[in-house]
């Protein structure tokens, strides 16, 4: 049995922006501040992290803690809207061999599916939506459930299947800090090169697995892991 856990954003598919624009919106509309986005680096962070990185940066170290959640709120009221615009953009790209994976690894009976991503939940579906990738995935761990990505690893785990060994637990990410965090929460990690960082980049951070996208995932996964 192994549980295989996969990232969102670059990973599965990109949304084009939707969520730097969503946070942008959030800001503009509480604080008057434009293009607030730009102010961070986000791949492979948190929402709530970017956030409050945002929010430190651009307004001020107080109240933080009392203002996050409703910043949070306020970036899932206008992500559907731009997911939507992205859309009819042409923006929004499921990414290369995404789907056949997501139905390969479903089809075998030894291995349960997941998420493993810094999207608070809801974040997550309206994001996977127009793609309909959300039915695949039996549950995860997202930035709902932590600000600290390896901590909603351990929580994906915890929920979904609390009694693997760790090496049975597999993260898919397109940046050096989901496999920084896989191998701080003590999982094996395949790194794909569907987002921003080159093969190169992404090999110097020594995951386990590294692919150009998901397009050749079922031939080298099945040769390290799966007997089927
Ligand atoms: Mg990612």
């Amino acid at each position: 049995m192994i549980l295989v856990l996969f990232d969102l954003d670059g990973t599965l598919v990109h949304t084009g922006g939707a969520g730097s624009r969503s946070m942008d919106r959030v800001f503009q509309e509480r604080f008057g501040i434009r293009d607030a986005s730009r102010h961070v680096q986000p791949d492979g962070k948190t929402d709530l992290q970017i956030l409050r990185e945002l929010y430190l940066r651009l307004v001020g170290n107080e109240d933080v803690e009392r203002i996050l959640p409703e910043l949070g709120e306020r970036y899932l009221y206008h992500l559907p809207e731009e997911v939507k615009r992205s859309v009819e953009m042409g923006t929004y790209r499921l990414l290369p061999g995404v789907r056949e994976t997501l139905v390969w690894l479903r089809s075998l009976e030894d291995v349960v599916l997941g998420l493993a991503t810094g999207n608070l939940e809801e974040g997550a579906r309206i994001k996977l939506e127009p793609a309909d990738l959300w039915k695949y995935f039996q549950g995860g761990g997202f930035g709902s459930d932590s600000e600290d990505r390896v901590q909603l690893l351990w929580a994906a785990v915890r929920k979904l299947s609390p009694e693997k060994e760790p090496d049975e637990v597999w993260i898919v990410g397109d940046t050096p800090r989901d496999i920084w965090a896989a191998r701080r929460a003590g999982y094996r990690v395949a790194a794909v090169a569907s987002g921003r960082y080159s093969m190169d980049t992404l090999s110097r951070f020594q995951p386990d697995l590294l692919l150009p996208t998901l397009e050749s995932f079922q031939e080298i996964f099945s040769q390290r892991t799966v007997t089927a």
